[in-house]
């Protein structure tokens, strides 16, 4: 018996998954999905009943038939991937990125003023972060080229970069995205450097002439909206009350049959009232013909009339798994279904995500206000707590290692024991500074909810990684495009 057969093997830190069949791991420490064949499905089972010596280990194998070689073979194999332990656990924290990071998406708030007055909206509503008093309310073209001039010299290294465009409404500052168009495009031309664009709109100021603009500039597009009238109208209106369906139903029909160079995509926002999330997907998707749709609950301290309880996101979820199911038999069949909070959790798990933060706020994306204040993300713009420096001056890198400190996985001690860690990664910093008053505090609220879509995720993933792989292959090059 040699010194590592004589230490004690255990089970590694990993979330079980059946899709049909088959059995999975998803193995924590390092956000990849592992599938058992029988041999390795009788290891964890053994183990499972406690820890035992390798050599042991490797008897009771023997003993059920396995030959001495391949019992060998396989204990090794699952002490590589990390199914199986032989010592010290891995850290539970992912690996922390460089102090340094190169920055890849810059979202420019070219306006924080809005011609609606969505009574959910967290620039202007009761939980507001922005302190936007005396700073300007439009960006100027000169702050636009020096945050494209920032923008390419904090990416250096990575050949493309994005800009996306946000507001308030993005498009009550439409002269200034063109401006910034050009301009950005020319520059990276003589960089030899490629930059994409895309904006997040309500729509309700799209004209054909913007419309041509954007599919021309191969300008991504999400637009903002609630689904059907009858929801949409709830909360996305006027000041003087009046539902915005209307004005923007057939500017949306535009914008999907005329700009053709990229997909559309809507984003809804689920509040307390406007949670009918297969009828409203139906709309979006097969009425307006948006290419994907993605849904996201309303984020605000739960005092809010607007906000979704318990059981208004027990519905949800109910009907996310209705979806989901749909999603898998599309794939299955070789066709994209078009549900983006689907779409999103496989692109991460088929890169195998190991976040070390829960996105790349403060990391390789940043916003910027119309006053030149660097923020973390859009969210926080205009907002002096949460300033990450100005654009003449640069990042404030105290500033900026002090919000990615409290925000890293390793400072999420309730975080620490969960298998969702390496996508959750303990939620949006502007989500926990909403609720808990602490950019670094996990969303402790939505834990059960989190975890039950991953494992539907994670079952969707197996499913279609073992039955139609190549989906996952041309999906992949797809969002890579
Ligand atoms: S916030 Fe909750 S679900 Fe997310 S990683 Fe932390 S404990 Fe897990
Ligand atoms: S902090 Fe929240 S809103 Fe900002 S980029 Fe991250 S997830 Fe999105």
């Amino acid at each position: 018996m040699t010194a590592s057969e004589a230490g004690v093997c255990r089970l590694g830190e990993f979330h079980p998954f059946q899709a049909g069949p088959r059995r999975f791991l998803y193995l924590v420490p390092a956000g990849a999905i592992f599938q058992l064949d029988d041999a390795a499905a009788l290891i964890i089972d053994l183990l499972s009943g406690g820890d035992r010596p390798l050599y042991q280990l490797a008897s009771d194998l023997v003993e059920r038939g396995m030959p001495r070689g391949e019992a060998r073979e396989v204990i090794g194999e699952l002490l590589s991937a990390g199914v199986l332990i032989n010592g010290q656990q891995p850290s539970v924290a992912a690996e922390t990125p460089p102090a340094v990071f190169p920055l890849q998406t810059l979202v420019l708030n070219l306006t924080n003023q809005c011609n609606l007055s969505c009574q959910y909206c967290y620039e202007f509503g009761a939980d507001k972060v922005a302190t936007p008093e005396g700073k300007p309310k439009f960006m100027d073209f000169e702050t636009g080229k020096a945050s494209v001039d920032f923008l390419l010299k904090e990416s250096a290294g990575r050949r493309t970069v994005h800009v996306t465009f946000f507001g308030g409404e993005t498009l009550m500052n439409f002269p200034l995205l063109k401006q910034v168009v050009a301009y950005a495009s020319e520059q990276a031309k003589a960089q030899d450097r490629r930059i994409d664009f895309s904006l997040t709109t309500n729509a309700t100021l799209l004209t054909p002439a913007i419309i041509e603009f954007l599919s021309e500039n191969r300008i991504g597009v999400t637009v903002s909206m609630d689904g059907p009238k009858e929801m949409h109208d709830r909360l996305r209106v006027f000041a003087n009350g009046r539902g915005s369906y209307d004005i923007i139903e057939p500017k949306v029909r535009a914008l999907v049959q005329n700009h053709r160079t990229r997909p559309i995509t809507a984003r809804v926002t689920l509040t307390s009232g406007v949670t009918e999330v297969v009828k409203i997907f139906r709309h979006l998707k097969q009425d307006l013909g948006f290419h994907e749709v993605g849904f996201a609950p309303v984020t605000t301290s739960p005092n809010q009339l607007y906000a979704i309880n318990n059981h208004g996101m027990d519905r949800v979820l109910e009907q996310f798994h209705f979806l989901a199911e749909e999603y898998l038999a599309y794939a299955l069949r070789g066709e994209m279904h078009g549900f983006t909070n689907v779409s999103d959790t496989l692109a991460e798990l088929h890169q195998g995500v190991n976040k070390s933060h829960p996105c790349g706020a403060g990391l390789g994306l940043m916003g910027i206000g119309p006053s030149g204040d660097i923020a973390p993300c859009h969210r926080f713009v205009d907002s002096d707590t949460h300033a990450l420096g100005h654009i003449s001056k640069g990042i404030d890198r105290d500033k900026q290692a002090d919000f990615l400190r409290r925000g890293h996985i390793g400072s999420k001690y309730d975080c620490h024991t969960c298998w969702a860690r390496p996508l959750c990664a303990g939620g949006c910093h502007h989500e926990a500074f909403v609720r808990y008053g602490d950019t670094g505090h996990p969303n402790l609220h939505y834990c059960d909810w989190i975890r039950d879509w991953t494992g539907t995720c994670l079952r969707i993933y197996g499913a279609i990684s073992a039955s139609n792989p190549d989906f996952l292959e041309r999906f992949a090059e797809r969002r890579a495009s």
